[in-house]
């Protein structure tokens, strides 16, 4: 078979040309990355979980008509998806303060936040993706006043959406990012959900407990991260019923 066109390599992903014009596959590698890269660990099985989380986050966002690059799943760690233009930012939605925002304002993680708030970074790793105001994103012409109109909507029916999915199953959903991109169909652009929604790019908390089931595990050494991901998925319907305890995923097709 012939090699495949790498057309870009992340920290946590690969993406591939892919099989017809527009198209491009995602491969969801093992690698956990925190602190810009200055930590770094392989986690097995962990590309495998955030491509079948993934998938069903985008999935349930296509099918209530939240647009995103998701097409389809094609094998354990790669998924089809739809070529886009990034728009370079992270787009972050808070409902409680947790993280680097916490840090900044002085504020208790877990406090809830009166509104969702949603923050922008400039996605460059060299700078430390710096947060960035709509202002600078105007200036510098990233993104356009009525692209930004879109990005906020799209966040905020992603984060109702994500909330309910997590609330139903005992996990608060605390924040989390997504990165938007453009498409252009005949003469018109729109925006679509890209990249991927996993816990990877969630906190997401135990409702009871506390119990973090996300890249904080692995960012602040609170455990083991795969167990973390599988819990989500089991939760969530993407495991098998009895599938619990487990340290290695084993997935339903
Ligand atoms: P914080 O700004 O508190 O570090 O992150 C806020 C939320 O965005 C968290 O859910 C975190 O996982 C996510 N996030 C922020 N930056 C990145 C990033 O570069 N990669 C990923 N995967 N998630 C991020």
């Amino acid at each position: 078979m012939a090699r495949r066109k790498k057309i870009y390599e992340g920290k946590a992903k690969i993406l591939y040309e892919g099989p017809e014009p527009g198209t491009l596959v995602q491969y969801f590698k093992d690698d956990a990355t925190a602190f810009n890269a200055e930590k770094h660990e392989v986690i097995d099985g962990k590309g495998v979980l955030n491509n079948r989380l993934s998938e069903f986050f985008m999935t349930g966002l296509n099918n209530i008509g939240v647009p995103t690059h998701f097409i389809r799943r094609l094998n354990m760690r790669e998924q089809l998806v739809r070529a886009c233009e990034i728009i370079p930012l992270e787009v972050v939605v808070r409902n409680f303060a947790a993280g680097s925002m916490a840090k900044r304002l002085g504020i208790e993680e877990g406090t809830p936040l009166p509104r969702p708030i949603v923050e922008y970074y400039y996605k460059d790793d060299k700078l430390g993706d710096p947060m960035v105001t709509e202002e600078h994103i105007a200036a510098f012409g990233w993104a356009s006043q009525q692209d930004m109109d879109d990005v906020v909507s799209l966040a905020l029916r992603v984060n109702d959406f994500l909330s309910g999915v997590m609330m139903a199953v005992g996990i608060r959903l605390v924040d989390f990012k997504i990165e938007v991109g453009r498409v252009y169909d005949g003469d018109f652009q729109r925006l679509i959900v890209a990249d991927e929604i996993s816990p990877d790019s969630c906190r997401l908390w135990d409702v009871q407990t506390g119990q973090r089931l996300d890249k904080d595990v692995f960012r602040r050494d609170l455990g083991n991260l795969s167990d973390a991901y599988t819990e989500v998925a089991r939760r969530l319907g993407v495991m098998p019923k009895n599938a619990t305890g487990m340290t290695k995923p084993h997935l339903i097709n």
